[in-house]
């Protein structure tokens, strides 16, 4: 890689000379913005669960097949509140924010812990592929709906005792009367609501309009979890269009292929004084 002066300094003229932006992201982003699935911090704000379930990171603790619903739901109300309700804005969040927020920009993401509209980016500019903590939707997907549960989601932390939530704040299908479920894609139920679907097409619209045109794809901390959501669009769209120019952000993964890398601006570097260079 070329030094980070001569590379910070190509991708600010690319991103000043861009007709518009795409930010396609993933989870590194929610992490480097300090919001952490594992380590010190998860040990101290779950000791509950940790000792009775032997978790040992947030991300496996979310597939864990509770024994009740009143357990479930006690867990899912504090990863909600610290991960989704959180209170205050997230620093990087808000620096990408500045960064994009006078040009035309979208952006596709597979986090699903809500900061990007937290810090302002308005909700109809945002395609979130992968779910949103803030929904519950029904376990089985019997209808195409979903429930923001804010206000569930306080009832649960204020009313909770011994780890189980009251057996009357157990969420229940409105359609079908069964368990509901988080809004977060992990097999064939998940629910696509008529939002999903509506920023779907905003996305491809905004693909479409930038097709051939100078559009810069913003990626940032998009690892191999899901490849085919952002990472292999993006370096498709950057291999057909002579335009477009990719700026890879990545502590694990910054590797671009020989196809595409006299097209793309890469950087090992920490994310967040990453953007705040970049904004200078
Ligand atoms: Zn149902």
């Amino acid at each position: 890689m070329e030094d980070y002066a001569i590379r910070l300094e190509n991708a600010k003229e690319v991103l000043q000379n861009a007709e518009a932006i795409l930010i396609g992201a993933g989870a590194g982003l929610s992490t480097a913005a300090g919001l952490e699935y594992s380590g010190e911090s998860f040990q101290r704000n779950y000791p509950e669960f940790i000792q009775k379930y032997h978790f040992t990171d947030l991300y496996t603790a979310s597939f864990y097949n509770f024994p009740t619903q009143e357990e479930k739901w006690a867990f899912w109300a504090r990863l909600i509140q610290q991960n989704r309700f959180n209170e205050k804005p997230l620093e990087l969040y808000q620096k990408l924010y500045h960064l994009v927020k006078a040009k035309e920009y979208f952006v596709i993401t597979t986090n699903v812990d809500g900061q990007f509209e937290k810090v302002g980016f308005p909700p109809e500019k945002l395609f979130l592929v992968q779910g949103d903590y803030s929904l519950l939707q029904c376990e089985e997907g019997c209808h195409n709906k979903t429930y923001y549960n804010e206000n569930l989601v306080k009832r649960w932390l204020k009313e909770t005792k011994d780890g189980r939530i009251p057996t009357e704040l157990v969420p229940k299908c409105p359609v079908c009367g069964k368990n509901m479920d988080m809004n977060l894609r992990k097999d064939a139920n998940f629910v696509q609501d008529e939002h999903w679907y509506k920023q779907a097409e905003k996305y491809e619209a905004f693909l479409q309009k930038y097709q051939g045109k100078n559009l810069v794809l913003l990626e940032i901390g998009v690892g191999f979890n899901t490849p085919s959501i952002i990472r292999f669009p993006f370096e498709n769209m950057v291999y057909h269009n002579v335009k477009t120019i990719l700026i890879r952000i990545n502590k694990d993964y910054p590797f671009v292929s020989e196809e595409i890398r006299n097209k793309a601006i890469s950087f090992q570097e920490d994310v967040s004084s990453m953007i705040e260079d970049l904004s200078l």
